[in-house]
């Protein structure tokens, strides 16, 4: 038993029946023990939400997209089971539509929708994936069981957000779901749910079935974390902004963080961090071209070679300038500035400061920005909506010839801010206007 592996699988990879069977093939060809954790179908946790929200008002629409779903997800069954099973798995999909729609009709009746309700709402979208995905192994004749993550994942109740309790989770899984191994070389798993010590469904945050598949390899003491998604690995942007972005062999787990947290949310950014830590490698695949080797991160075990790896984008981001006031101490001014923002839980992207001027990168919108201005009467604020453009890459300070690609790629460009070397890892450009040529531009020197 003592080489297991975690597959995880987003929601392209599960979106439809042939994806479903892609993924069939994908593990079924792992001849180790695994455990799959997978997502809800492309979509379907947007359209619970959707849902959820129309409960409240509009009962009839939360319905017809509760039917929506229902139809997705039969449809699959339709075109992948044809023995007796099919009965079966389409009476369990009925059993969880026939629990949304009263869920729907019980916050309809209470005009009530609070954060626990919504992810217990949502959870009924992996729950529904699963048991579609569980049905096509059982009809392929896999020797493979459904879990609930419920009863795994545990967590505090922060609903919506919920972060695990790392040693209950590894007494159960240790205790209770590793042995499952003696029977089933296969276990299937929600990603994204949990629930916390009372028993109530939490989930992970937006895209946390990266979360979930960290924790169960970290709990397992997996071998490896694979996480199979829609693209060929971490890219050196996203494809869907830059056509010919290249898959980056490896990455260390600092680079992904800041590429994460700038917008490409191509794995979420804290979550495989514990797994990393113990020392699992972690790999991203592509379900529709296994055979690709995709990207392996690691620690951060930099060489020192300067290059630049990759780019993101963070869009309609604010640029807030505050012109000090002279005579008072500047620093005590910049923390008056800082204090305000994090007492509101604004998170700041970046900022930085002179003896005049102080500058900050945030999420904001107009009230709040209002509000800012009109707190800090005594300054002059500038508040301007622009791109932030994060460069990814190693030591880039160090390789002078570089630095000129850059500056030659950007210099007919008007670019609001630049911040070359924060950090070993991080370059930040702010631009307002042309944001796409000017990263198709910077791109163009990855790889020359
Ligand atoms: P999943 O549903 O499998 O979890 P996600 O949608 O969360 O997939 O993440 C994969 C997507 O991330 C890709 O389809 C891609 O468009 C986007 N993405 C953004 N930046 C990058 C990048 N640098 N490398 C790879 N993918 C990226
Ligand atoms: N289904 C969840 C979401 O859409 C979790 C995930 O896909 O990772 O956010
Ligand atoms: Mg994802």
């Amino acid at each position: 038993m003592d080489n297991i592996i975690v597959m995880k699988f987003g929601g392209s990879s599960v979106a439809n029946a042939s994806a479903m069977l892609n993924v069939f093939n994908i593990i079924t060809s792992q001849k180790c023990n695994k455990l799959v954790v997978l997502s809800a179908c492309k979509g379907v946790t947007d359209l619970l939400i959707e849902a959820a929200n129309f409960s409240l008002q509009n009962i009839t629409k939360s319905i017809e997209i509760i039917n929506e779903i229902s139809e997705h997800h039969k449809k699959i069954i339709e075109n992948t089971i044809n023995s007796e099973l099919k009965w079966k798995a389409l009476e369990k999909i009925d059993v969880y539509i026939r629990q949304i729609r009263e869920f729907s009709e019980g916050i309809h009746l209470l005009q009530e929708l609070t954060a626990k309700m919504m992810d217990f709402f949502v959870s009924f979208g992996e729950k529904l994936s699963t048991t579609v995905f569980y049905y096509i192994l059982l009809e392929n004749k896999i020797n493979a069981v459904l879990i609930n993550s419920e009863n795994y994942i545990i967590t505090n109740s922060k609903f919506g957000e919920a972060e695990p309790n790392y040693s209950i989770i590894k007494l159960k899984v240790q205790n209770e779901l590793k042995p499952e191994f003696d029977k089933y070389d296969t276990i299937i798993a929600q990603g994204f749910i949990g629930s916390d010590l009372e028993g109530r469904t939490t989930t992970l945050g937006r895209g946390g079935s990266d979360f979930s598949a960290s924790i169960y390899g970290l709990a397992l003491g997996a071998s490896e974390i694979q996480i199979w998604t829609d693209v060929s690995g971490v890219k050196s942007a996203d494809p869907r902004i830059v056509e010919q972005a290249i898959t980056i062999d490896e990455m260390t787990i600092d680079d992904i963080r800041e590429l994460s947290f700038y917008g490409a949310k191509v794995l979420h950014p804290d979550t495989i961090k514990p797994a990393i830590e113990a020392g699992i490698p972690i790999k991203v695949l592509n379900t529709f071209s296994p055979s690709e080797q995709g990207t392996i991160i690691k620690e951060n075990n930099q060489g020192s070679e300067p290059k630049l790896h990759s780019i993101s984008v963070l869009s309609e981001v604010t640029k807030l300038h505050f012109y000090l006031d002279t005579k008072r101490n500047s620093s005590l001014q910049i923390v008056d500035i800082l204090n305000y923002l994090i007492r509101r839980n604004i998170k700041i992207l970046s900022s930085s400061q002179s003896e005049t001027s102080f500058v900050l990168f945030a999420k904001l919108d107009n009230q709040q920005i209002n509000n800012i201005t009109a707190t800090y009467t005594d300054y002059q604020v500038e508040a301007v909506e622009g791109d932030l453009i994060c460069l990814v890459g190693n030591n880039i300070l160090l390789d002078k010839e570089l630095l000129s690609k850059l500056t030659k790629q950007i210099e007919n460009y008007q670019i609001d801010y630049i911040q070359f070397g924060i950090n070993k890892q991080l370059s930040l450009l702010f631009s307002k206007d042309n944001t796409r040529e000017i990263i198709e531009r910077i791109h163009s020197v990855i790889g020359s």
